[in-house]
């Protein structure tokens, strides 16, 4: 029987992104609402934000009327779409980062990461006081692990939490924690047992405390006066403040990674997207030697390689997203894909700035920033060799 010839899909962001046999109109719809809030609220504003080196506090209140601060959180909390599949999220990050920049989300979902556990073992009474101004954007939270020390090695952070007096006192610095100069709440690991794992908890500290101190990290030119060093220095935090079982902290922080993961992937495909389809359309349509660029075999081909990566790659996302829907973390798979992720990401900027030669520094597109930004998705959410390595574990190998 002959077919009938089917419309090729532009490749522009939305056609580079192929088919998944699992979305929905749902996530069709979920994915306009995001979009709508992203084209009328950041993307008039980004050029004074980058300028600015921030972007204003009440861009969370406006997040959270639109309905998208809640996403994943329960509606007793003020959130919304508990029970939705991952995609929510996905949809979330990638819409984020359409514009080709990290920093809005990564302070604006720093939520993510900091606030299910609050929710998870928190008291009735601390979950409301706690998670439902941070879903109404009223309030923020951020979630410190890394230390000056070091980051990779979690299991051997050094900041202290000694039970004092019906308190616990804490004492030790964090670095690089997204969203620390702006956040009201800070959930921090700490050390409260032996040394490794086994011996970390997880605090909930109010940043005004006395004793709290934070200060910005100039950064990557990676807009963002937000991210920052905390010392605590002799900080009294109430008892009913250890969120979840004392020592056994570790688990909660692997949890949480899986969902940083998680966005990372979706923010560094949706870059990708961003950055290939405006080195495809430049390559359309500027010449040299008498033909369009993409008459040139050799960047025909640059741009057919970073096509096929990100199609591999969603592939294996869509695949992860499946399996996290039946109930199967996929932990080796999500490490792996955010590597892969990451290194198509960091490939196709490359290859993008390359197509557009000196238009990608006359400030005029999208892909100098991402290209600038890339790496930066290499480190956060965990490095490559400690992804591969969770992933050899995770596989047996
Ligand atoms: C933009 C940004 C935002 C961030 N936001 C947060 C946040 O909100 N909260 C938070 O807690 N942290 C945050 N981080 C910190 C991030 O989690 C750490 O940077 C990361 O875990 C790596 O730690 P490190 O930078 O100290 O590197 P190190 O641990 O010092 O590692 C340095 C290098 O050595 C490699 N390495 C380490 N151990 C091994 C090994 N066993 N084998 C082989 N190689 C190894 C690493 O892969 C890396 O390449 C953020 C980082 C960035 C860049």
């Amino acid at each position: 029987m002959q077919q009938s010839a089917r419309a090729l899909p532009p490749l522009d962001f939305d056609g580079l992104r192929p088919p998944s046999p699992f979305m929905t109109d749902v996530h069709a719809r979920w994915c306009a609402r995001v979009r709508d809030f992203v084209t009328r609220e950041i993307e008039p504003n980004l050029a004074t934000w980058e300028a600015a080196g921030t972007f204003p506090d009440s861009l969370y209140e406006t997040a959270a009327r639109a309905g998208l601060l809640g996403v994943g959180f329960p509606e007793r909390l003020g959130g919304n779409t508990e029970h939705a599949d991952p995609y929510f999220r996905v949809i979330f990050s990638e819409e984020m980062h359409r514009p080709g920049v990290g920093v809005v989300f990564a302070d604006l979902a720093t939520h993510w990461i900091g606030l299910p556990p609050v929710v998870q073992f928190g008291a009735p009474d601390l979950q409301e006081s706690i998670a439902r101004p941070v879903l109404a954007g009223k309030k923020r939270i951020a979630f410190a692990v890394t230390e000056p020390s070091g980051g990779s090695d979690a299991g051997a952070l050094r900041t202290s939490a000694e039970s004092r007096d019906g308190h616990w006192l804490v004492n030790g610095a964090k670095t690089l924690i997204s969203g620390a100069l702006r956040a009201d709440y800070i959930l921090t690991a700490v050390r409260t047992g032996a040394a490794g794992a086994g011996g970390i908890s997880l605090l909930l500290i109010d940043a005004a405390s006395p004793g709290v101190e934070r200060r910005a990290v100039p950064g990557l030119r990676w807009y963002n006066s937000s991210i920052g060093t905390i010392e605590f220095r002799d900080v009294q935090v109430p008892q009913d403040r250890l969120i979840g079982p004392e020592n056994k902290g570790f688990a909660g922080l692997a949890k949480q990674f899986n969902i940083e993961r998680l966005s990372g992937i979706a923010a560094t495909l949706a870059m990708s997207r961003t950055a290939l389809a405006e080195a495809i359309a430049w390559a359309q349509q500027r010449e040299a030697f008498g033909k369009k660029l993409v008459e040139h075999q050799a960047l025909r081909h640059k741009l057919v390689d970073a096509v096929r990566s990100v199609r591999i790659a969603y592939a294996y996302l869509d695949q992860c997203i499946w399996r996290l829907q039946q109930g199967d973390n996929a932990v080796a798979d999500i490490a792996m894909l955010k590597v892969q992720a990451t290194r198509t990401l960091e490939r196709v900027a490359r290859e993008a700035m390359h197509v557009l030669g000196q238009h990608g520094y006359d400030g005029t597109n999208r892909v100098e920033r991402i290209y600038r930004e890339a790496r930066i998705f290499a480190i956060g959410g965990g490095t490559e060799e400690i992804l591969n390595d969770l992933a050899a574990r995770q596989l047996g190998i």
